[in-house]
């Protein structure tokens, strides 16, 4: 399994691109505004065919390109289904959270819930339901050789949480998905939506926000 991370958009979103290297295929985990590019030419160069794109929740600055990926590689958007007024209603967006750029036009193809297993470019995906950010939001856990990966959104940071202040979030909901993810092992690698990776022994020894 090979992670890369491509930061896109004006908040520096992390698209990450998991790809195995056996089968030529990979997934997209989020697919902020600029991705397109960057995604489009790693495919090419290393040969890759992409199988979905998965969206750990709704805000613009996750989705941007998603709808452009998916219709140009013809492969489904994956996502929570509480989720849908934000992916699929550009104006519900922009009336609830940022004025930002227009948002494209897209819909959700596949919809994941919790304790969904997803399977894509050769991995058993893992779905989670993490609300507290925002409804719909969902972490995907990959198993690869004895080694745990969560991909999180903007529910854990290294160091910190994402906001509840927005359209659907809370604190006392985000607390208990955080705590969810931490029942992984320690040693699982957490990469959020935002910022550095970090680990559960790491957050759960250290996270300001969410103690152990
Ligand atoms: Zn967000």
């Amino acid at each position: 399994m090979k992670i890369e991370i491509f930061p896109s958009g004006p908040l520096d979103t992390n698209a990450y691109l998991v790809s195995c290297e056996k089968l030529r295929e990979a997934v997209l985990i989020d697919a902020p505004s600029g991705a397109f590019g960057e995604i489009s030419a790693r495919l090419k160069e290393e040969s890759l065919r992409l199988d979905a794109v998965l969206l750990t929740h709704g805000h613009w600055d996750h989705i941007g390109d998603a709808g452009r990926i998916s219709r140009e590689f013809e492969v489904p958007i994956v996502a929570g289904a509480d989720g849908r007024p934000l992916i699929e209603d550009p104006d519900f967006q922009q009336s609830r959270l940022f004025a930002g750029a227009p948002l494209d036009k897209m819909s959700i193809g596949v919809e994941a819930k919790d304790g969904d297993v997803l399977e894509y470019a050769g991995f058993k995906i893992k779905c989670v339901d993490v609300p507290g950010h925002c409804p719909g939001s969902l972490a995907f856990v990959f198993e690869d050789g004895g080694k745990t990966c969560v991909f999180v959104g903007d529910l854990i940071f290294e160091g910190s949480v994402g906001r509840t202040d927005l359209w659907g979030g809370d604190f006392a909901t985000l607390e208990k998905s955080v705590k969810k993810i931490y029942r992984l092992p320690d040693s699982a690698a957490i990469y959020p939506g935002h910022g550095a990776p970090t680990s559960v022994g790491a957050e759960k020894a250290a996270n300001p926000f969410v103690r152990a």
